[in-house]
């Protein structure tokens, strides 16, 4: 039976970068070995840290100060790194989430935080306003919240020193890239599999800390080698680069969007017309990538689980600190996928409403 994924993380990637992912264990590009196999040194890997560069740049429409990375340890290790490299005394942070929480746990182990705003208060559902002060180093911000399904839906420009964490959207909409010192992404979210971490670094905000950092944390050395201080994850780069080369393919962040609204639109819509579903996030804040709900009837959780998974549906359930549901329709997510689960709700309205 065909599976739909709606998995927060690792998640769906597209069947196409599956198949060609595949073939290239089995044998990368006719030569008679598996990139799993090869240097990291050689032309062919070379060319494929060259080319997802590349794709991220021309996709985002980076300036030359922008280089981009392909990191190991998670978007987690991330958190420290940014911390590392930019905290000299003092930053700001807008806690919107566990993962926002998590990030300014990192940060105050390495100088000063200030929260500048927090929506704890209310469950995490929604995002707040909030005013940035100067005279800080960073302004650290979670563009989507991918437990929570709430998402900034716009950003104000704050020059170079915005870092964000986009680990759940980056690629899913048009946004001023050069806006940003810092943009992070664990991969396993909407790129590819888990192992890389992208960053997108203003090479203008690093070197002010005066900070001897060890090489694996320090992302000017990191610049320099070309993220190839080490061995780099290998293949989650190649099948990085693979969903990069598929988003370019159907017409860039710009259209890609247009199917994400498409697909979030018909998903929210749903949920607002029935009357046995509610939705988790305030409206202003939801997300287009992880959409959050319960059921009217909590009684109803196993009922409706059954449903969904005699239609194909995996990966429903909400994370383990909200509870409820959570539709995770990252890039790769077909909007047939989507009517299938609108169908199940629908469904579910008859036989229980
Ligand atoms: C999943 C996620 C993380 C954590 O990523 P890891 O790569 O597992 O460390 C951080 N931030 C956001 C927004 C996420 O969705």
């Amino acid at each position: 039976m065909q599976k739909h994924n709606f998995s927060a993380g690792p998640s769906i990637l597209p069947k196409s970068v599956f198949e060609k992912a595949s073939q290239a264990i089995l044998d990368y590009n006719s030569k008679g070995l598996s990139l799993l196999e090869m240097s990291h040194r050689s032309d062919d890997f070379v060319q494929i840290m060259h080319n997802a560069q590349s794709l991220v740049k021309e996709l985002l429409g980076l300036n030359e100060n922008q280089k981009v990375l392909f990191l190991s340890g998670g978007a987690s290790t991330a958190f420290y790194i940014l911390a590392l490299n930019l905290l000299k005394t003092k930053a700001a942070y807008v806690n919107t989430g566990t993962w926002s929480t998590k990030a300014i746990k990192e940060a105050k182990r390495i100088g000063h935080v200030d929260t500048l705003a927090s929506s704890e208060d209310q469950g995490f559902n929604y995002i707040p306003e909030f005013e940035y002060v100067e005279n800080c180093d960073y302004l650290h911000t979670t563009s989507n919240n991918t437990i929570y399904g709430t998402q900034y839906q716009n950003f104000k420009s704050y020059k170079s020193i915005h870092v964000c964490d986009m680990s759940s959207d980056i690629f899913s909409r048009t946004f001023n890239a050069q806006d940003f010192g810092l943009i992070y992404a664990g991969a396993q979210k909407n790129m590819g599999p888990a192992g890389t971490t992208l960053y997108i670094v203003n090479q203008e905000i690093l070197g002010k800390t005066q900070r001897n950092l060890p090489s694996m944390l320090d992302l000017e050395l990191q610049i320099q080698k070309n993220s190839m201080f080490n061995t780099p994850p290998v293949f989650p780069i190649y099948v990085s680069m693979l969903t990069l080369e598929w988003i370019t393919s159907l017409g860039g962040v710009q259209q890609i969007e247009k199917i994400n609204n498409q697909k979030s639109d018909l998903l929210y819509n749903e949920i607002d017309r029935n009357a046995l579903l509610v939705g988790y996030a305030q409206k202003e804040s939801r997300s287009k990538m992880n959409v959050t709900f319960n059921l009217t009837d909590k009684q109803l959780s196993e009922a409706f689980l059954e449903m969904c998974s005699s239609a194909g549906i995996v990966g429903i359930k909400g994370h383990r600190s909200v509870g409820g549901f959570r539709a995770s329709i990252y890039n790769a997510m077909p909007i047939e996928s989507v009517q299938v689960l609108v169908d199940v709700m629908q469904d579910f309205e008859k036989q229980y409403g």
